[in-house]
């Protein structure tokens, strides 16, 4: 599902909510901002990563990475878990949620591949989130 940055994810339901923002919601179809995320906003990302929202059932995989070499009895595998080692050594399985931050006065939703996508593929994500978080 492509969003992009700065789109309203999800509308606030009530007067006194704000609407929650997306960022990082990439496809091969539109071009993403690239740049270096400071490692204070990656830090952060990684620990909302650590108490995500949004679980799926299944896995949603890079579709920037070229498929993964899966045994020919196994197909499901290419449908797995993207693993990603964070900057204190654990591995967070990515793919299947969604991570939440409060960046500049408002609510930000972004897929937990973010993560990956700034680390693999150079995303970086909007200017309003990595003030906010650095
Ligand atoms: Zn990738």
């Amino acid at each position: 599902m492509h969003h992009v940055d700065g789109a309203v994810a999800r509308p606030k339901r009530w007067p006194w909510q704000r609407d929650t923002l997306a960022f990082g919601w990439l496809d091969r179809e539109h071009a993403f901002r690239q740049g270096a995320c400071p490692p204070q906003v990656v830090a952060h990302l990684e620990q909302a990563a650590r108490n995500p929202v949004d679980r799926t059932r299944g896995y949603h995989a890079c579709l920037f990475c070229p498929p993964r070499e899966v045994p020919a009895d196994q197909p499901w595998a290419m449908m797995g878990p993207t693993p990603y080692e964070t900057g204190t050594g654990d591995v967070l399985q990515l793919g299947s949620a969604s991570i939440e931050v409060e960046a500049g006065g408002q609510r930000w939703v972004a897929p937990n591949l973010v993560l990956h996508y700034i680390t693999e593929h150079d995303y970086l994500p909007p200017d309003e989130v990595v003030h906010a978080l650095t």
